[in-house]
């Protein structure tokens, strides 16, 4: 074949014993042990963007599952091998619907409005790849070993094509190359859509009279008018989009890989394709654990331009939101379900990125000035953080690991001023290692100053404190008038008041979704 194994440098993090990751699977519809083919070595695949438009948060639902899978692998003291490619060509837009059906997003994209600010395709491309890239910072994502582009392999791409022709697997006709897909009986086990059901059903759309039959799939689009295109035996034009996923995985992680991931709506065509084409290549399995994520919904409904519920990073950040608090809104429920994105779980995730932000701040300020005494936190924090961590390796039970990690944070806020060097010292492990797991509490590589933090309040910490004990008191001595004056004052320094059962907090105020 023509892979090559590529080779990342030895671990140098701690073996956890006998821990293991367990994640739904969606071939074999159970949660179920991720298996490893090498000891101690995860070679993990998730589907990346398509650079024809800024990633929106539903797109960082899905990139943000395989963060946490990494970074949960990673605790366990897995080495992980993280591929997470960029396309760039291929990817029609009915691509979903009907086989090769639709115009290339690209394309599409370099026609709109939008394609007016880039001189050609390819200067679209590097544009939004590189907007992709700040945003995957600001959200704190981890960098994948390697960020393959389609664009980039398609000598990888082309042989392909040849080879699965040599097998008999693929036929050529004048429109383009298809896989045939008749010769791969496991044609449909990942989705269920088996080729008898598909003879009637989501993939009729389109009758192209140029293929054996209307499930087989497109290889290469012959295409002279493309505004991307490649000389191949067949003459120019472009790989199908399904293409560039097998040879880029095989590419780098080998032929057969641990795991492969992407939001629900890949799992057919794009991954039942990439499986027939990667194992007719191959003659082994492609890959033991497929995990999917389910849909971003923005309050209630499914994201759309035309809905105006559509949003990009950029949008909220730009509306004054804390890029960690959408990471913590965005990692709230868990991936095997839909996530609802609103203006109350982005402000409750705000408050709690603040509280995560003060107890790390306590902490360091304690590390510098704290005398000696006890570690009054005991084996406590340990604990929450095991707990944490048991709840990730559980199918990444992000809300339980979040109400673990928070109430340590709780646990540390609410010894503030008592701390000593040995409780800073535990308190500190604490909170590296949550931000280890999940990301929340810093970001792990600084972003540029003007961005690394939400903006700041007009008025210190002490002082809002101040504020609110006098509110307080006013309210105790029933003067509501001067409450509600302090609040209003408040709320104009952009901060906003929350009276919880355990007392008054603050948090910055943020963007609103509406
Ligand atoms: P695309 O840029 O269209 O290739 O999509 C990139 C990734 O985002 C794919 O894994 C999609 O399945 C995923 N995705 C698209 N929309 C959503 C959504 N609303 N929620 C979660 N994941 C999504
Ligand atoms: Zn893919």
């Amino acid at each position: 074949m023509l892979s090559k194994e590529y080779k990342t440098a030895p671990s140098k993090l701690p073996r956890m014993g006998d821990k293991t990751l367990r994640l739904y699977d969606t071939m074999s519809r159970q949660v179920k042990p991720v298996k490893l083919l090498e000891p101690g070595h995860l070679r993990f695949y998730s589907c990346g963007p398509t650079v024809y438009s800024y990633a929106h948060i539903g797109n960082f639902r899905t990139f943000l599952t395989a963060d946490l899978i990494v970074r949960t692998a990673e605790a366990i003291g897995w080495r992980v091998s993280y591929v997470s490619n960029i396309t760039d060509v291929g990817h029609l837009t009915e691509d979903d619907v009907a086989d090769a059906a639709g115009e290339d997003k690209m394309e599409r994209a370099l026609r709109s409005k939008e394609g007016e600010n880039f001189h050609n395709v390819w200067e679209l491309a590097e544009y939004y790849e590189s907007a992709l890239q700040e945003d995957w910072q600001r959200l704190n994502l981890r960098e994948p070993m390697v960020r393959p582009k389609a664009t980039q392999h398609m000598r990888e791409q082309i042989l392909a094509t040849e080879e699965l022709i040599g097998k008999k697997s693929a036929y050529e006709t004048p429109t383009g190359v298809y896989f045939d897909v008749e010769s791969f009986p496991g044609y449909g086990k990942l989705s269920g859509n088996t080729q008898e059901g598909l003879k009637s059903s989501v993939r009729d759309v389109v009758a192209d009279d140029n293929k054996r039959r209307q499930a087989d799939f497109a290889l290469w689009k012959k295409d002279e008018k493309h505004l991307m295109q490649w000389f191949s035996p067949y003459g120019w034009g472009f790989p199908g989009w399904h293409l560039e996923c097998s040879v880029m995985a095989m590419k780098y992680l080998g032929e057969t890989i641990d795991l492969h991931g992407g939001g629900e709506d890949l799992i057919f065509p794009h991954h039942e394709c990439e499986i027939a084409q990667s194992e007719t290549l191959s003659g082994k399995p492609f890959c033991d654990h497929w995990v999917h994520t389910r849909f971003l919904l923005v309050n209630g409904e499914k994201m759309s331009k035309r809905a105006g519920n559509f949003y990009t990073v950029r949008d909220l950040v730009g509306r004054g939101a804390d890029p960690l608090a959408i990471r913590y809104a965005l990692i709230s429920g868990v991936y095997t379900k839909n996530l609802n994105f609103t203006d109350q779980s982005l402000s409750d995730a705000t408050s709690n990125v603040e509280r995560f932000r003060r107890a790390d701040a306590v902490v360091d300020a304690a590390l510098d000035s704290a005398g000696e005494g006890p570690d009054v936190f005991g084996s406590t924090l340990e604990d929450l953080y095991e707990e944490a961590l048991e709840a990730m390796l559980n199918d990444l039970n992000t809300s339980v690991a979040l109400a673990k990690a928070l109430e340590g944070a709780r646990t540390i806020l609410r010894e503030e001023g008592t701390i000593s060097k040995a409780a800073a010292q535990s308190a500190k492990s604490f909170l590296d290692r949550v931000n280890a797991l999940l990301g929340i509490v810093r970001h792990d590589v600084a972003l540029p100053v003007t961005e690394a933090a939400p903006a700041k309040p007009a008025i210190d910490g002490a002082r809002i404190q101040a504020r609110i004990e006098e509110r307080a008191a006013a309210k105790k001595a029933k003067d509501f008038a001067l409450a509600d004056a302090i609040r209003r004052e408040l709320d104009a320094a952009g901060i906003e008041l929350r009276d919880t059962p355990e007392g008054t907090v603050w948090v910055v105020k943020t963007a609103s979704l509406s």
